[in-house]
């Protein structure tokens, strides 16, 4: 083999790689659901004995405010535990943040005004309400609104998600609302983004017992109806762009290239044009394009 054959060979390895990168990307963006991990666990008191099977929901104070199975608030001392379970509280660490609810957007984000009247985008984690446009999005709204609006919370949280927002669990007296969202049939456990095994028993439960969106012979989970929505908007979008003929509010004549607006008298009217964007070609003396 001459070294420019060699060559040769290299520069086709190397473009059949550079070939292969979109669809690489492509899959490593198609991420697994998380495993399915239960947030439930027994807790032990100093001799050992089982006190309760629960989630830890946060601390308050010396006492620890744990959630049972059956769907119940305990407040139980700190130092009633045993020394394991006081070491894994505090390998656990969650951040609180208290306010008042001054806006419920939808079944699961809430606006809230902090101590420092800050105000605080929460959405509600490990679920998902149906959206405004789908049925029971006006209801799970209102069964939210219903139960926080204007009322003093606590949001319980660990990190924020990537549009900035606070990603929590918000609780009230002894309620905690994300947890009610879902057993009321008010919104979907968010498997794709949450492995609380938990939640996913509690919309289970919801199923089987037909409550909320429940009813619906095929309820359709709000993920898949806003990527419904998203590609309807491409198609709409890419059917406008590829008809000269639908108008844009823009006129472009093709043989000047200059572009008119809808309020001047050239607009669809010179010989030869087509409607185009408010950056396509120069603008018109006249009408400013
Ligand atoms: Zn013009």
């Amino acid at each position: 083999m001459s070294i420019a054959t060699s060559q040769v060979y290299r520069l086709l390895i190397i473009c059949a790689l550079l070939a292969m990168l979109p669809a690489m990307q492509v899959q490593a963006q198609a991420q697994p659901d998380p495993p399915l991990v239960d947030s439930i666990r027994p807790w032990h008191d100093v001799d050992g004995k089982l006190l309760t099977k629960s989630r830890l929901a946060y601390l308050d104070g010396d006492r620890a405010a744990l959630w049972t199975e059956s769907g119940q608030m305990l407040h139980i001392p700190q130092a009633q535990f045993s020394a394991a379970d006081q070491k894994w509280i505090a390998e656990h660490p969650l951040q609180i943040l208290r306010g008042k609810v001054i806006f419920v957007a939808d079944g699961d984000t809430v606006g809230l005004l902090d101590a420092n009247k800050i105000q605080v985008r929460i959405r509600l984690d490990g679920i998902d309400a149906p959206e405004s446009g789908q049925a029971f999005g006006t209801k799970s709204r209102q069964a939210l609104n219903d139960a926080v609006y204007g009322k003093e919370v606590l949001v319980v949280y660990e990190k924020s998600d990537q549009y900035g927002r606070i990603l929590g669990n918000i609780y009230l007296a002894d309620r905690w609302l994300n947890y009610d969202q879902l057993i009321g049939g008010m919104a979907w456990h968010y498997r794709h983004f949450n492995g609380d095994a938990y939640l996913a028993q509690s919309q289970k439960r919801a199923e089987v017992e037909k409550v909320g969106l429940w009813r619906d012979v095929n309820p359709m989970p709000p993920w898949r109806y806003r990527l419904n929505e998203k590609r309807q908007n491409e198609m709409e979008e890419a059917k406008r762009t590829a008809d000269p003929m639908l108008p844009t509010g823009y006129w472009l004549n093709t043989s000047s290239g200059v572009r008119h607006n809808s309020k001047c008298e050239h607009y669809g009217k010179t010989t030869r044009g087509k409607y185009c964007d408010a950056d396509e070609g120069k603008p018109c003396g006249q009408c400013g394009g």
